[in-house]
């Protein structure tokens, strides 16, 4: 037997570490739902906690030795509360889906109507999608966007709600660049007697930062994921108010989930420091001029904007009058070295698979400390990426462009992989 060295992954790992590293170093992330965590974040989420079993909640856990676990979840609870100002928090969800399906589980019974934004006008798989949970154990019915403006039917939003009589409607979505009114929603779901919840996995950083409305005051549960502008671990989180806390808690351990990540919520509760320094909302500042420069350029530079811009972190650019799919865009731009990834459009005819559009999110770029001046240069990638989609050398010679371009912009330097 080779003896193994306990300090190192094996080396047919470590290969594939180190790949991924250098992938995040050299490429322009620009998926809208990723982001690069601090080293702290980092180190956290793979600290000695993941060894903890601590199924429940601070002092009331099914295990033994939870006393710093218990410190840990509480300190990131109260994290949460002081950013978000909730009455309550769960930390525990893994995931965004899972933050959801807790949530849901919390206030409906197989078979009711829901009513959730259309994943084809930018709301998300588990708002009711037929191939999610949320479309197989519900009564689902979609509102969407208006086809002039592109912003969220209001009208149709409450049209739907009156016939279709939801017992939850829910806002926010993943592929939609504009404010939302949530005031608006809390009027329409009051009107029908539905509950309301918002999901903002995607805008939670801004929320946090206060540059976007912040649901937490009309809405009856607010979801969230961690990894997205808020730049924490993958994970999710679930916000109420008190009189909802034991249902949702319930519905999250042992309704769906066993025992806790505690290495995560180690890692969120790291992410939520950061989030409280005053730096964050310049980070979070820069995230949304970011987004609107480079709307800006690639509005100039010929390219429909779903909507005509963005309010956010976040671009849908329409393919359509470029006569160009979104699959085939995404495929030029990861040849030129830019990740981002292709999403259907309102009013799209291609299917999923294919779609006609892009979604850019600056998130990550941000992170890693691009300007409005830096954004200019990704425009022009992407804009002569687009130009020739189908030529490969030319894909080539950009990529070449944005390897040398990223030196600038170190991306964990100390680490190894
Ligand atoms: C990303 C996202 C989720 C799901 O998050 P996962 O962690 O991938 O399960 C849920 N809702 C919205 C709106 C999202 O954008």
């Amino acid at each position: 037997m080779p003896s193994i060295d306990h300090n190192c992954p094996d080396p047919q790992l470590t290969d594939i570490l180190r790949r991924e590293l250098k992938r995040q170093r050299v490429k322009l992330e620009m998926i809208a739902s990723e982001n690069f965590v601090s080293e702290a974040v980092l180190r956290v989420g793979a600290s000695v906690f993941t060894n903890k079993y601590a199924e429940g909640y601070p002092d009331n856990r099914y295990y033994g030795g939870c006393e710093h676990a218990d410190e840990l979840e509480s300190l990131c609870q109260a994290r949460i509360r002081k950013i978000f100002n909730c009455e309550h928090v769960n930390v525990q969800p893994h995931c965004g889906s899972s933050a959801n399906m807790a949530a849901f589980f919390a206030v409906l019974n197989p078979g009711d109507p829901i009513l959730g934004m259309s994943l084809a006008h930018g709301g998300h798989l588990t708002h009711g999608a037929p191939v999610n949970f949320s479309g197989r154990l519900y009564k689902t019915e979609f509102y969407g966007v208006r086809e002039d403006n592109e912003l969220i039917d209001y009208d149709e939003l409450l049209a739907k709600a009156e016939s279709h009589r939801p017992k939850l409607i829910i806002a926010g979505g993943s592929a939609y660049p504009r404010t939302i009114d949530f005031e608006r929603f809390r009027e329409i779901a009051d009107r029908v007697k539905a509950y309301l919840m918002v999901d903002m996995a995607h805008f939670a950083g801004l929320v946090a930062a206060g540059l976007f409305p912040s649901p937490v005051p009309v809405a009856d549960i607010v979801t969230t994921t961690t990894h997205k502008t808020l730049r924490g671990p993958r994970g999710g989180l679930i916000l109420c108010r008190k009189s909802l806390a034991k249902a949702i808690d319930d519905q999250i351990f042992p309704g769906i989930q066993g025992g806790p990540l505690m290495h995560i919520v180690a890692a969120k509760a790291a992410a939520l420091g950061e989030a409280l320094e005053p730096e964050f909302i310049d980070y979070q500042r820069q995230i949304v001029k970011n987004a609107q420069r480079l709307a800006t350029h690639l509005a100039d530079s010929g390219f429909r904007l779903v909507s005509g811009g963005t309010d956010t972190h976040l671009i849908l650019v329409d393919l359509r009058p470029k006569n160009l799919t979104g699959l085939a865009a995404e495929r030029a731009l990861d040849k030129a070295g830019v990740t981002a990834n292709k999403n259907a459009v309102p009013f799209d005819r291609q299917n999923y698979a294919v779609t006609s559009g892009l979604r850019f999110g600056t998130a990550a770029l941000t992170t890693r400390g691009f300007k409005e001046r830096d954004m200019d240069q990704v425009a022009e990638f992407i804009v002569e990426a687009l130009r020739r989609p189908d030529e490969d050398g030319y894909l080539t010679k950009i990529r070449q462009r944005v390897e040398a371009f990223t030196q600038a912009f170190p991306l964990y330097p100390n680490l190894d992989f």
